[in-house]
């Protein structure tokens, strides 16, 4: 899998709704496609950008059950938000992510500042417990090859917890076992 080297690549990379999806496929289905519903491993592709399960015609997409779930927002935004939140120090504000991304309003960038951290507090803390799926990874920090992995609680059609951490590679300590 290509990672982006730098914000600039980032960009240029993750420019379209269609990319970022398959990206998160790539990471999701490392393995193949398989339904959520009814574990089947085949799917077609529908023009929505969603996979159909072949076996119970269940409409799946690669963002359910993830941070992205429910998003109005571009998915190349949310990429390039995680990249910058990640590679911050400190000071982040809802100010600078009006500001830097343009966000409409104060309130849209302050609820996404909300979710960025709630997702970073969690790292260290108790176990995810129940059923646990490792959702997507993704490159973000001021260094190479730094990998932001979200990992959610499965709980019903709801998602619990969701945690985000960064990694150097996906086989090193960030391994998605670390989850189970
Ligand atoms: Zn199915």
């Amino acid at each position: 899998m290509e990672y982006p080297k730098d914000y600039r690549e980032l960009v240029s990379q993750f420019n379209t709704q269609a990319r970022c999806i398959e990206y998160l496929a790539a990471i999701r289905w490392a393995d193949g496609f398989t339904c959520p519903r009814c574990a089947g491993k085949e799917a077609w592709r529908s023009e929505r950008l969603l996979w159909v399960c072949r076996q119970c015609e269940s409409h799946v997409s690669v963002l359910a059950g993830t941070l992205f779930q429910d998003t109005k927002l571009p998915l190349s935004l949310w990429f390039q938000l995680i990249w910058w939140f990640v590679g911050q120090k400190s000071g982040t504000s809802a100010l600078s992510i009006q500001t830097n991304f343009g966000v409409g309003s104060y309130r849209t960038a302050w609820k996404l500042l909300h979710k960025l951290r709630s997702c970073m507090v969690l790292a260290g803390r108790a176990p995810l417990s129940g059923k646990v799926e490792v959702d997507e990874g993704f490159v973000g920090g001021e260094n190479n090859k730094k990998i932001v992995m979200v990992a959610a609680e499965v709980r019903g059609k709801a998602t619990g917890r969701v945690r985000m951490r960064h990694i150097h590679s996906r086989t090193s300590e960030g391994d998605p076992r670390m989850y189970h």
